[in-house]
């Protein structure tokens, strides 16, 4: 096992690690910018190290900081966390040239999934049904009006180096698919310095359906079911829940072991999340990701498995714990993202945290680096809390996050705490009856 290990994130999730490690007996580093010094994860950790002013490129992306603070502290392992460096395929390669283990998959894999026309080719060798579109990258708009005949509209024009719903735009006819091409390509230059562009049928009304999969170096693959993450708002998740409500025990079963098996046919190492589009009883890949998800305590919910303890266990050359046959799933949980946003212009609200009570009881977990007093920051992302809540079935994980919502005080700071009690009032939350585009075009314009 690790004799230390350097954690190169902040908030929520470095909290996260670092809990598992101290469960693991693993010494632990914490890494942070100027404007983390007091945080929760800097003041529980063994060490920490300053790695920089407040602007993430100078600190939490600063590689030869973080290397340096690795090596300054005697460190073996680096956990990237989720998001900053964790889907760097350089920073993975770089830690490993310098004796370290990253605790995540292969650079090549990390390379291979964050190109989604190569991702795309990947999944289709493994095995996975893909959304009909453009066989690679297209390159100019008359080879994609072209391909666009048997692809059909409305279609998407979706950037290779995407992220965040960034440089994806939809062709209704073929009369905007120039539009969409050339506006596609600059919005994908400017965010990501990569104009390359694929073509994807656009589905009208899908659910997002991801499958979280775990693999060894030994060619063992598990999946542990998947999760529901249709709740969105510009393509970002706010609500998330496992099992999907929009599945049978066959579909789950079907879809999971589909992941599983690509997983190990990829030669895949260590937790990744496979994300699908559903829509009339068919699955379609779009992208997977290389790390731990924002959602992972859902599934850890229902499964009863640590992901990050597993994610550790694996980097340092032990075999899985389990198998799939050991997998059993136990009842529904339900994550809510908690935001320091206004719940209703969504402009980020930071600022001091006068008064904090968490939501508590049997079923509630709170992952959090909020207490009475904490400044958040303006620099970084504005999730502030992820409440879990975990019941015998969907109807009990509901009333019990009716309770942790009421019970959860941040004040006097705006959140979108508001707006989760707000939704669990809708009939669509309550029967589970929902798509991608619900929250959009029918709960923010029915609501007001
Ligand atoms: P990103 O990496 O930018 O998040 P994804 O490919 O994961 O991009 O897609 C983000 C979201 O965009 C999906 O969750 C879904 O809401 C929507 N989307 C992506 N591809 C399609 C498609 N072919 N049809 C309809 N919606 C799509």
């Amino acid at each position: 096992m690790f004799k230390k290990i350097l954690i190169a994130n902040r908030g929520d999730v470095a909290l996260r690690v670092l809990r598992a490690c101290k469960e693991m007996g693993i010494p632990t580093v914490v890494v942070h910018s100027t404007a983390d010094a007091e945080s929760m994860p800097v003041r529980l950790a063994d060490e920490s190290v300053c790695i920089g002013p407040p602007a993430a490129t100078n600190s939490y992306l600063n590689i030869p900081n973080l290397i340096s603070a690795a090596a300054v502290t005697g460190c073996d392992a680096v956990h990237p966390g989720v998001g900053f460096l964790a889907e760097n395929a350089d920073f993975a390669k770089i830690v490993k040239a310098h004796g370290l283990t990253f605790i995540g998959p292969e650079p090549e894999h990390i390379q291979q999934m964050g190109d989604k026309v190569q991702a795309k080719i990947t999944a289709a060798v493994a095995g996975l049904p893909l959304v009909p579109g453009s066989p690679g990258a297209v390159a100019t708009l008359d080879e994609a009006a072209k391909l666009a005949k048997d692809i059909g509209f409305p279609l998407l024009v979706k950037a290779a180096s995407g992220g965040g719903g960034r440089g994806m735009k939809v062709a209704a006819s073929a009369d905007d698919l120039a539009e969409a091409f050339s506006s596609a390509r600059s919005e994908a230059k400017a965010a990501f310095g990569d104009d390359t562009v694929y073509l994807e049928r656009y589905l009208d009304n899908p659910r997002h359906i991801e499958v979280q999969v775990i693999a060894d170096k030994y060619g063992n693959a598990v999946h542990l079911g998947e999760r529901e993450c249709s709740v969105q708002r510009r393509h970002q998740k706010l609500f998330e829940e496992a099992p999907s409500p929009a599945l049978s025990e066959e579909e789950r079963s079907n879809i999971g072991d589909i992941a599983a098996k690509a997983t190990k046919q990829m030669g895949y190492l260590g937790v990744g999340t496979m994300e699908f589009l559903y829509q009339d009883g068919a699955f379609f890949f779009i992208e997977m990701n290389t790390r731990l998800q924002v959602e992972h305590p859902i599934t850890e919910a229902i499964t009863g498995v640590d992901l990050v303890r597993e994610q550790i266990r694996i980097a340092s050359g032990k075999k899985l714990s389990f198998t799939q046959k050991d997998i059993k799933f136990n009842g529904h949980a339900i994550e809510c993202r908690i935001n320091a946003e206004h719940p209703e212009t969504f402009v980020p609200t930071p600022g001091t945290v006068e008064f904090y009570h968490a939501a508590g009881g049997s079923g509630v977990r709170v992952d959090t680096i909020l207490y009475s007093g904490y400044k958040i920051p303006p620099y970084y992302d504005s999730l502030i809390a992820k409440l879990i809540v975990h019941g015998r079935d969907r109807d009990h994980a509901l009333a019990r996050l009716r309770l942790a919502l009421d019970e959860f005080v941040v004040e006097p700071i705006p959140t979108t705490l508001e707006l989760h009690k707000r939704l669990l009032d809708a009939p669509a939350i309550q029967t589970g009856d929902y798509s991608i585009k619900w929250l959009e075009q029918s709960f923010f314009d029915t609501d007001k």
